[in-house]
Parts: structure tokens; C-alpha cells; sequence
């Protein structure tokens, strides 16, 4: 998700865990790669259960534009990490459930809130296979946080009927039955389909797309697990157009019919943008890239295929900045997902961090505007919403975060040098892709990286509400 520079940013800025293998059964179903670790989070317990690891999602969804409805059905591949007489997945009160078997036997439910009991005993590290039927209208949850571009969060229904979801740092349970936190990764295909003249995307490769007189279904594949706020769903009137990346990675771009020029100028240079990442990232960790174009205020890093708000496109250039901040995330935040919504400094910082080189690189913005943003906002927003990896939880993604981190980035690129910085920036992403990441893990490898001791450094950017640095916060910035 990217954050805009706050009131005070001068005038031209206004512009691992290794799992073992549970007894899978062999062949090409087992799903293993959906397997993780995972746990309750310290932000927001309310959402996911670390008692069950899902492994796989097959989403059958039909959205229906006159009555407003969704009807799904969900395949869901678990395994229990615990022995239990009932499991649970959240899923939305708006959406009534008809059917819940396991492996193929009918079993008792209760949907209280947005949490779906399933009353089957289960046995630990036992896999099920869960199926899940289920229809309504989905209505969005609201947002734990005080920004200005989302109030509410998960799958939206437009004025004039179409769907879009934004779900960081959750609301997948909005629309399909999910354990709806991101330490638990799992394996995506999704078949939508829609009302005649739209289209119905989601995250991965186009399988198929097949029309009739009054519908047109297609068929999403995701080659690598997803944390369940990196998945998305758009269904409206939408029109295709593909390009290649860099070393031929297959691009996909689903547009707004009859806006399709506009949205192309921006995105002809989303190849070079792509080169310009893996120049210091490595290369592009998916099958696939692109951008979906929603009616909506904000982006989101969904995977292999940006969410992208057409309130939040804007100028060519700021559409390009903003691309390259969600397109980093693939690398930090996508393939390594923090474990814990407390650990969300780790990828927005480092895609901040990104944003603001790649731009001083293409715009009139230096990097000394850069680091005068960084620093002017440390000097305000760490006292209001505490340290980037303490922040307040009701003020999610807030500036901090991005900010804050953003200088702490460029802190230690000084305090350690380019050459360790850079491998610490291309590395990281790259030693444990599809995973989940933790601050310790993080400070254990960049310290045996660099040599230093990173402790007490990393404490005092992430933890204070007070200024980190030795210098005063109004000091000139150093380039
Ligand atoms: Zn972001």
C-alpha cells in the first residue's frame, strides 16, 4: 500500500521458518508449498486461527449485478496444526452459509460474527478437505486506522454494482471463507463468473476465458502461496491488453473499457521499472505481473497483479511512482510476508525506501527532498502513532511506518555501507522466497551480514516514540 508525503513535506513532493513435510500424500495435489507456521497476531487476534494451515483455495464465484449477489463455493485444502472438536475460519456475517462438508461429510456449523465454527473434530497435522457454499452480499469491515484513503477494508460493491477489495491488514473474510492472516500462506485458483459484458480477475495466470450470450467466466492460477490480504477480486467492465517483461515475464493489464489509452500511457514503462527493481532486488520473484484498475482511493500489492484505485492514479509520473512501490513489495512484503501485523515497518519502510530512489533517479525530486520528507516526519508523526514497529493498532499504515522506517533504512545504509546495505536490500527477499519473516530473523541476518551489533540500533527506530538520531530533527539532511 503506498501513503502520499504528509502537510509538511516541502512543495515538490506534493507531487522463515523451514516446515518440515507433514506426511503428505505424493502427486500433484498434496499442495505442500501451501504449508506454513501459523500463529496468533499481537495486533489483531480476532482475525485467523493459528489451529488450521490452509493449503490450498479453489474459489468458485458468481456475482450477480441485478440482485447484488455472490455465490460461492470454496474448496479449501487445511491441515490442523492441533488437535480439536470443532476448527474455525472467519468469513463475513453478510454472507449466509448453505452447505459445509468435510471430507465429503456434512458437518454442524455456527457463524457467529465473522467467525464460521465448523463443529468436526479434527487431529493434528491431519489433512481435510473443507468445502464451503455460501452466498449474500458482501459488505466491506471497517478499518483499523485513522488514514484518509480507506475507512473501510475487504470486498466493496460500487454504485452501479461492481466488486473491488482492498483487505491490508485484513477482510479477505469479507468475500470467501478464509484463515485471514498473513502467516498463513496458501495456494490460489479462483474461477469467477460474471454478468455478460464484464469480466470477472484475480491474482495470477489467465487459465481460460470463456463467454456466452449472458456471461463471461475465467480461470485464475497462482503458482506461489499468498498471504490471504495479497489476494484480490475485481469483477466489471474490464478490457485485457498483455505485455512482456524483462526476460520475457508475461504482463497483464485489466483496464477500464473505454480508458484503455490513458492507463497505457503510464504503464509502457512498467517494463523498465520492472528492470530497474531487479537491478537491485534480483529477479522478479512470480510468474506473472500487472495491475488490476479499480473504482477505489488507494493501491495494494496484491500478488503478481497490483490493485490499483483510479482515485489514486493521477499524474503519469505519480501512477509510475506509485506502481514502483507496489511492484517492490512483490519482492519485500509478497514473497517474505511479515509473520505479525506488528512487523509491517519491514516491507512498507523498505518499499518506501524504493519509491523515493527510484524517483530522485526519474523526477526533479532529489534525494535530499527525500531524506528532508523522512526526517521531517519523524520529527511529528513517531510521538502521535509511536514507533514504526510499535505503532498505535488503531492507526494502521499510517506515516510512520513508511517514514519513519525510510530513514532508518538510510541510517544503517551510513552506518554500515553501501555494500552491505544493498546485499542486505537484494538478499533478504531472496534467501527464503515464499515464506513468512520476523524482526528477529531480520536482525539475526543483518548482523551476520554487516558484523555489527544491530540490536540496540533497531530498537531505538522501531520501538521509540521519541527522535532516534544523535542530531536534532530540523538539521540539514545530509545527501
Ligand atoms: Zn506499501
Amino acid at each position: 500500500m503506498p501513503v502520499r508525503p504528509a502537510r509538511w513535506v516541502p512543495a515538490v513532493l506534493a507531487a522463515a521458518l523451514v516446515l518440515p513435510l507433514l506426511g503428505a500424500p505424493a502427486g500433484a495435489t498434496s499442495y505442500d508449498a501451501g504449508l506454513s507456521a501459523p500463529r496468533e497476531d499481537s495486533y489483531y487476534p480476532d482475525h485467523g486461527d493459528p489451529g488450521v494451515d490452509t493449503l490450498h483455495y479453489a474459489l468458485d464465484l458468481t456475482w450477480q449485478r441485478a440482485s447484488r449477489t455472490l455465490s460461492g463455493v470454496a474448496d479449501i485444502r487445511l491441515r490442523a496444526t492441533t488437535g480439536a472438536p470443532s476448527f474455525q475460519l472467519d468469513l463475513g456475517r453478510a454472507l449466509h452459509v448453505s452447505e459445509v462438508t468435510v471430507d465429503g461429510e456434512r458437518a454442524t456449523t455456527s457463524h457467529d460474527g465473522d467467525v464460521l465454527r465448523i463443529d468436526s473434530p479434527v487431529v493434528a497435522d491431519r489433512r481435510y478437505d473443507v468445502r464451503v457454499v455460501y452466498r449474500g452480499t458482501p459488505r466491506p469491515t471497517p478499518a483499523p486506522t485513522t488514514r484518509g484513503d480507506f475507512q473501510s477494508i475487504g470486498m466493496a460493491v460500487t454504485a452501479d454494482g461492481q466488486l473491488r477489495t482492498m483487505q491490508e491488514p485484513y477482510g479477505a473474510f469479507t468475500w470467501y471463507p478464509v484463515n485471514d492472516h498473513p502467516s498463513d500462506k496458501a495456494l490460489y485458483d479462483v474461477r469467477v463468473t460474471a454478468p455478460r459484458g464484464w469480466v470477472g480477475v484475480s491474482n495470477g495466470r489467465l487459465v481460460s476465458q470463456r463467454r456466452t450470450s449472458k456471461q463471461t467466466t475465467t480461470r485464475f492460477h497462482l503458482e506461489h502461496p499468498a498471504a490471504s490480504y495479497l489476494v484480490t477480486l475485481a469483477v466489471g467492465p474490464f478490457a485485457h491488453r498483455t505485455a512482456t517483461g524483462p526476460h520475457g515475464l508475461p504482463l497483464s493489464y485489466w483496464l477500464p473499457r473505454g480508458e484503455v489509452a490513458h492507463y497505457l500511457k503510464a504503464l509502457r514503462h512498467l517494463p523498465d521499472d520492472l528492470r530497474w527493481l531487479e537491478a537491485r532486488l534480483g529477479r522478479y520473484p512470480f510468474e506473472s505481473a500487472g495491475v488490476v484498475v479499480v473504482p477505489g482511493a488507494s493501491a495494494m500489492e496484491t500478488q503478481t497483479l497490483v490493485t490499483f484505485g483510479r482515485q489514486t492514479w493521477g499524474r503519469p509520473i505519480e501512477a509510475r511512482e506509485t506502481m514502483v512501490h507496489e511492484l517492490a513489495h512483490q519482492w519485500w512484503g509478497d514473497t517474505v510476508t511479515p509473520s505479525d501485523w506488528r512487523d509491517l515497518w519491514m516491507n512498507e519502510g523498505m518499499a518506501m525506501y524504493l519509491e523515493a530512489r527510484w524517483s530522485s533517479e526519474h523526477t526533479d525530486i532529489t534525494w535530499r527532498d527525500w531524506v528532508q520528507a523522512f526526517r521531517g516526519s519523524n520529527s511529528f508523526s513517531r510521538e502521535e502513532q509511536g514507533g514504526p514497529g510499535a505503532y498505535d493498532p488503531e492507526m494502521f499504515a499510517t506515516d510512520c511506518v513508511y517514514f519513519c522506517t525510510a530513514l532508518m533504512y538510510e541510517t544503517l545504509r551510513k552506518k554500515v555501507g553501501d555494500r552491505d546495505f544493498w546485499r542486505i536490500v537484494r538478499q533478504w527477499p531472496q534467501r527464503t522466497p515464499d515464506t513468512n519473516v520476523t524482526r528477529a530473523g531480520f536482525e539475526r541476518y543483518a548482523e551476520r551480514v554487516t558484523g555489527d551489533e544491530l540490536t540496540s540500533f533497531l530498537d531505538r527506530w522501531l520501538n521509540r516514540k521519541s527522535w532516534p538520531m544523535a542530531t536534532a530533527p530540523d538539521w540539514p539532511p545530509r545527501s
